[in-house]
Formats: structure tokens, sequence, C-alpha cells
């Protein structure tokens, strides 16, 4: 049997967020090694869970050194990034006929030393194995693609869809792409082009997006093509290359790969102009939603996103719910582990008086912490499983979690950041979702892949954060400024 490495390192680097990235928040989220790994995601719908399944298939033999996945959040620390290297080094060195290694990566990671992470560690990888052992990673479609994970990877698979529910079909892609490189059916051929635009969270569901996706996937229709993804990029990452991209795989066939990336090129800068935010104004949203004869509608606050990085504790459409004195509805969540704390000091079914969010970043970013006077409904591990179709069966952990009844607006507390795109969030808190009518989550895109089921609408509501699509306040160092929407965009446009 041929051998193959497997591990996973994911980190999507938002770096305006000031909470660095460390050993404890990969702990905190999934951090296994070697045989645990195979117990842990076999059978799950992610991306190891796909490479473990399609490495089966082909009767390859596995090697699991390493899998890390932290929460989105600020810069990850150089120990941890030197850590998981040496893990794979050392893997390298004792294993006898190494032939291929399949990582499931992200693509947006900034570490202390870098701004490309992924590619840091890519080109790391092939400078120990020589040109002889393959390299395929799965990468997110929010990578911040480089020149260099294209030069050190044999092929990349970034995910196709936001909401991100093919995390195991790429995975699984990957290992067969792995299987065909070892038996030598395919010889790739890899490239990719940049368009100056900066993508703000838009699922590929709606347009512009999703006409655009239907191209890629005719384009991938062709024989020779192994992998066409249109590369959101990361803008908060803040790096030369956190813009758009396009990647292009085919089998060898250079021609074809230039003949794609033209045709792909020319009908994205047509649309440039729509890559911005469907969002509305708060105050717009929960009126819509206190009017609407059906619920539940759901209102995401996109800025707040911990699948972003950003603290999860903003309190600007908290308050309006508040302000508006809304009924029968529920929040999914406000990080606040004091808070958690101290509703468990006061017991369930007993009231008491919180300072409630806004506690990590500056209040004109994520709001002030409210005071707020609550009854205690439930206290719980925090421990959900998920039922939808994003990551189906992966188990997430939110620490401790409180719910707090203020006024007519359950709200879920907990101490560890998870982004609430399951339905199951709510049901574990006791809190029937169908039967709401409003559900307010921190969630961008992914929400729509479950509550589209039974929502009556879905809206995004426009507050400041650390996801704010509002690219023009903030303060990039690396983007350049002739990068569609930015205010230099127009000086020096090709
Ligand atoms: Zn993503």
């Amino acid at each position: 049997m041929k051998k193959v490495l497997i591990g996973e390192f994911k980190h999507e680097t938002n770096i305006f967020c000031s909470v660095p990235t460390t050993k404890a928040d990969y702990e905190a989220r999934s951090l296994k090694y070697g045989e645990n790994i195979i117990s842990y995601f076999e059978g799950k719908k992610v991306e190891l869970g796909g490479i473990i399944e399609a490495c089966r298939q082909n009767e390859l033999e596995i090697l699991p050194v390493i899998a890390a996945n932290a929460s989105p959040g600020g810069i990850v620390s150089s120990d941890f990034f030197e850590h998981v290297k040496e893990e794979l080094f050392e893997a390298i060195d004792q294993i006898d006929d190494l032939e291929g290694i399949i990582l499931s990566l992200h693509g947006a990671m900034v570490t202390e030393d870098t701004r490309d992470g992924d590619g840091e560690l890519l080109m790391a990888l092939r400078e120990k194995t020589g040109p002889d052992v393959f390299i395929v990673a799965t990468l997110d479609l929010h990578a911040n693609l480089t020149s260099a994970m294209i030069q050190a990877a044999d092929v990349l698979f970034p995910y196709d869809s936001y909401p991100h529910v093919d995390y195991y079909d790429r995975g699984f892609e990957a290992g067969n792409c792995m299987a065909k490189l070892l038996s030598g059916k395919i010889r790739p051929f890899m490239k990719a082009r940049w368009l100056p635009i900066l993508v703000p969270a838009l699922t590929t569901l709606l347009e512009p997006m999703a006409s655009l996706n239907d191209r890629s996937r005719d384009w991938e229709e062709r024989d020779s093509a192994i992998n066409v993804t249109i590369v959101h990029g990361f803008p908060w990452g803040d790096t030369e290359n956190s813009m758009l991209s396009v990647l292009v795989t085919t089998n060898s066939d250079e021609t074809l790969a230039e003949e794609i990336l033209q045709d792909m090129d020319k009908a994205i800068s047509e649309r440039t102009g729509e890559f911005v935010s469907s969002s509305i104004p708060t105050t717009d949203a929960v009126r819509r939603a206190m009017n609407s004869e059906n619920g539940p509608v759901v209102l995401a606050e996109e800025a707040d996103n911990p699948g972003g990085g950003a603290p999860c504790d903003g309190t600007f459409l908290l308050s309006e719910l508040i302000a508006r004195n809304v009924c029968n509805a529920a929040l999914a969540v406000i990080v606040d582990p004091e808070t958690v704390a101290k509703a468990i000091s006061v017991g369930v079914g007993n009231r008491g008086s919180f300072l409630l969010g806004g506690k990590v970043e500056d209040s004109k970013i994520n709001g002030i912490s409210l005071e707020v006077s609550a009854s205690v409904k439930t206290i719980s591990d925090g421990v959900f499983t998920n039922k939808g179709p994003m990551a189906n069966k992966l188990v997430n952990r939110l620490g401790r979690t409180v719910v707090l009844e203020i006024g007519g607006i359950d709200v879920i507390v907990s101490e560890q950041r998870v982004q609430p795109w399951d339905p199951e969030i709510f049901r574990r808190h006791g809190i029937e979702p169908t039967e709401k009518q409003i559900l307010a989550v921190k969630s961008a895109a992914h929400y729509r892949a479950a509550f589209s089921k039974f929502a009556a609408e879905m809206i995004n509501v426009t507050t400041p954060g650390l996801l704010s699509a509002d690219f023009n306040s903030f303060h990039f160092k690396n983007i350049p400024d002739n990068v569609f929407p930015l205010a230099g965009q127009g000086e020096d446009k090709k």
C-alpha cells in the first residue's frame, strides 16, 4: 500500500482582532494527534472525513499526524506554527517510502512571522520532502491565495460553496486526486489570477456569486479540467493577496488553463460593482422582522461573526431588539464568560443584573456593555452536535452556557466562540427556533444553509464590527489601494 501522511492546520486570521491565537485556542476547538484523528473525524462531514474515506476506497495507507483547528481570530503564535511544522517534519523523518501528503488547510493564516502561514508551511514541506512526494491540500473559499502555495503544492482544492457545505466533498476530491497522482493518471498544471476586488461576505446562493460559480462548474466539465474555483479571499487578513482570485488546475493543459482564466477574469470583472454587501440598517431590519406576518425572520449580524474572527460579544443588534421591546425572539450568541459565571451563581429561575457583552474590543467597534435585568432560564455545558448540512455530525463546544431572558428575547450567552450556523444551538438550550418570530444570529452566510429550510426571511444587518463590509473604514497596510472598493481605486486601474 502506498503511504500517505494526512493532517490539518487551519486558521482564518483577522489582523484587526486584538486577541492573538495560541495553542490554547486550538485546544479549545480541536487539536488531535495520531490515530485519534481517524477515530474523531471518520464519518464526519468535514475535510478529514472525506480525505480518510477517499484514501480507504483507494487502498492508500493513512498516516495521521496532527489535526489543529482554532476559531478564526487574531494573529497565530509562531510557537504554535513551529510546533505543527515540527510534528509534520518528525513524522516525515520516521516514515519510510512516504509518497504523498494531504492537508486540510484554510489559506488565510497570518502568524507573528509571516502573512502567508499556509504558503510558508507548504514550502517548508516541499523543501523537506523534495519533488518526489505529492502534496495536495484543501483550502477555504476565503483563502488569500499565494504563489508560494501554488508553487509548493501539486493540487489545491478550495471549497466551492459559501455556506461551506462542501468540506467533505473537497476532502474526498483531494484524496481521490492523490490516488490518481500516485498511479500516474494525471499530471496537474495549476495557475491562478488575482483580481483587484475585495469581496465582503457574499454567499454563493445569491448573485453575483451564484452564476459566476455555475460558470466555474461548467468549465470543470471539460475533460482535462481538474478544478476551477473562484476564491473570494479574506480582506480582513490585510495581506498583499487578500483579494479575489481564480484558481485553475488542468491535466497538463496549459492552453485550457489560460482560456479558463481569461474567461473567468472577464466574467467577474464585468460585475465588479456588484461585489458589495446586501446588508441593511439594523433599525430597518428589526422593524421588518417585527412587522412580518410570518416567522421566523433571521437577522444576521455579519460584522460580529466569530467565524471571521470577531469577538461575538457585540451589542448593536441586541440593544436595538431590547429598545424595540420585541417579543418571541432569540439570539445566538453573546460570548461573555463573566456573565456566564454570574448567571450560574444567580441560578436557574432567578433574576439578576448583568453587564452583558461589548467587553473585548472598543465600543465603537462592538457597542457598549449593556446593563440588563434578566432571568436565568438554563445552564448547560454548551456541547451540541450539528444536524444540518454544514459539518454534519461535528460536535461544537460553547463552554459553559446560559440562556438569559431579557424581556421577550432569549439570549444564549457562552464562554467560547462558535458560529451559530446550525439551529441545534437553539434546541440544545431549550429554544425551538421554528416557533420564534425573530432569530438573531452572529453569522454572515453559513446560517443560510440550515435556516433557509424554515425561515420566512433572512436579512443581513449592517453594524460596525471587525468584519464590517465598509472596507474604507479599515486602515489596510498591505492591500493595494487600487483594489475595489477602496477609495484609491480608479487612480491606477488596470
Ligand atoms: Zn470561509
